[in-house]
């Protein structure tokens, strides 16, 4: 459970994801990153797209869909994660939904970084390619790399993350994607850890707006 600082920190947080202009997306619209006071784990999906804007809140699309159907059968609860992007505000190709760029993802950073060392989950599960790019800095690979957890640095902070597909994979390749999904957030509930601090260390100043 959330203890009241945390979540004034998280508010605080969600007002400055709501008036940011550190890149080039803010006028494509925002999903404001999901938490609630039960929150003890994490999830980092890729960017939100045309239905999360509209809502202001990650994965509540066709994926999320997917997403949620999974950490539900595995007796997980939505509210059990902080759910966050590697950017908070909507790529754009033309019209349609489109991919974060590295400039735009290591702009977005430093609020990844401090939503996780507020809740400070005791794992991160991350989804897809982008996700992974925030602890290997590489934009391929997650067939390979998904499966087991390793230990990933945001900022000066280790965490247990486990890499699995983005749920938008499922769209195309549904067999094959929801049984790899299943085994991965299976692994991810099945594996619990020591949570590495009970203070944590930051002061409100650092959330000042
Ligand atoms: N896909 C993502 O990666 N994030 C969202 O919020 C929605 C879809």
């Amino acid at each position: 459970m959330l203890n009241p600082k945390q979540i004034r920190m998280l508010e605080l947080l969600d007002q400055k994801v709501d008036k940011c202009n550190l890149c080039s997306l803010k006028s494509n619209g925002t999903a404001i990153p999901h938490w609630t006071p039960d929150s003890q784990y994490a999830i980092i999906g890729e960017a939100p797209g045309a239905n999360e804007v509209r809502e202001q809140t990650p994965f509540i699309g066709p994926a999320g869909q997917i997403l949620k159907e999974q950490l539900w059968k595995a007796g997980f609860n939505s509210k059990d994660f902080l759910i966050i992007n590697t950017v908070q505000c909507r790529p754009v190709r033309g019209n349609a939904n489109g991919k974060p760029n590295e400039t735009q993802i290591r702009a977005c950073q430093p609020y990844l970084r401090k939503y996780l060392k507020v809740v400070n989950p005791e794992k991160i599960l991350c989804l897809g390619n982008y996700a992974k790019y925030i602890f290997t800095n590489s934009l391929q690979g997650i067939l390979r790399q998904r499966g087991h957890f390793m230990d990933g640095n945001v900022g000066d902070v280790v965490y247990p993350v486990l890499f699995t597909i983005h749920p938008a994979y499922c769209i195309y390749n549904r067999e094959e994607g929801i049984e790899l999904l299943r085994k991965d957030i299976a692994l991810f509930k099945e594996k619990t850890f020591e949570r590495r601090f009970d203070e944590w260390l930051f002061s409100e100043d650092d959330f000042k707006l």
